[in-house]
């Protein structure tokens, strides 16, 4: 394996074409885009890295998929009538569907959707006490209590919110939100900013490969039934309106951030964490996305075959 990720490593940073780090977080903007970095984490509690894979970069939407797993351990099959589970088709922060569908957004993965689930996790608590919940969910799975906030980026979310706001206002226009509108964009926000390495989010993403135990700790997090289905929602929605494509092209379930990182998750086999900053133009990482359809070439880890 580790001949593997060290190949994979130098054909990336030979790639002249990085893609554009996200820019409308200005923080994110000022990000090294030369960096890569990529962690696989095996059920037998063993990780294998290469490149950047100790630097802390913002997980962004791969925070997604923590919130949601916390909010169907607290609610259940009724996280489903705050959200679908559909693919969207449409960009990551857009508004159109919102209407068609009365404020319910069609899946956990895109900005309205886990702004729903905040929504769904607060439970009339602070936006500090439902942080703090995430942030020790996120630990407990890593295994790892040195996993914190950028703050610096929160606030540059906060600040330049616009769209974020205008989403959330305009599902609580429909009556759905039941805590206050800017605590739950305070705590979306602060949760897209948390900050890990690859290493530990591969370790991180161990519970989805081995039937909802993290098998380096031996601890159950989920159930066998709902890792199969959190893994098919990061396979339908994990890449926004590019998930056809990364299903195509790599054939893992994966949940993507515009800080330019990708957990991706092959089922039995391994949890693998890549990170570039550079993104394509949905906001995916190019890099990453790269770097991922060749290690599955190598091991012929696709969900659909070898
Ligand atoms: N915090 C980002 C936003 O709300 C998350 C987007 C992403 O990673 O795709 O715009």
């Amino acid at each position: 394996m580790q001949d593997i990720l060290d190949e994979i490593c130098a054909t990336m940073n030979d790639r002249s074409e990085r893609g554009q780090v996200a820019n409308y977080i200005p923080q994110l903007a000022c990000v090294d885009p030369n960096q890569f970095g990529i962690s696989v984490a095996l059920p037998d509690g063993q990780v294998f890295s290469a490149g950047d894979a100790n630097t802390l970069f913002s997980i962004q939407s791969i925070s997604k998929l923590f919130t949601l797993t916390i909010a169907l351990g607290k609610l259940g099959d009724a996280v489903w009538s705050r959200v679908g589970r559909e693919p969207s088709g449409d960009p990551f922060n857009s508004i159109v569907q919102l209407e068609h569908e009365s404020g319910k957004p069609r899946n956990p993965f895109i900005n309205a959707g886990a702004i729903a689930i905040v929504d769904s996790i607060m439970m009339g608590h602070q936006p500090k006490e439902t942080l703090a919940e995430i942030l020790q969910f996120v630990r407990f799975i890593a295994n790892d209590n040195s996993i914190g906030i950028d703050e610096k980026v929160a606030q540059s979310e906060l600040l330049t919110g616009d769209r974020n706001a205008s989403l959330a206002h305009f599902m609580a226009s429909f009556g759905r939100f039941k805590n206050p509108v800017d605590c739950v964009l305070g705590t979306y926000f602060h949760h897209c900013s948390i900050s890990m390495s690859c290493q530990q989010l591969a370790q991180a993403g161990l519970f989805l490969v081995s039937d909802g135990v993290n098998s380096s700790t031996g601890i159950r997090v989920v159930s066998a039934q709902r890792a199969r289905r959190i893994n098919s929602l990061m396979l339908m929605c994990g890449h926004y309106d590019g998930s056809g494509e990364f299903a195509y092209r790599v054939g893992l379930p994966g949940k993507s951030g515009v800080g330019g990182g990708i957990l991706a998750v092959a089922p039995g086999k391994a949890s693998i964490a890549v990170w570039s900053p550079g993104l394509d133009s949905i906001g995916n990482s190019k890099l990453g996305t790269e770097a991922l359809e060749l290690l599955v070439q190598h091991t012929g880890w696709s969900v659909f075959g070898h």
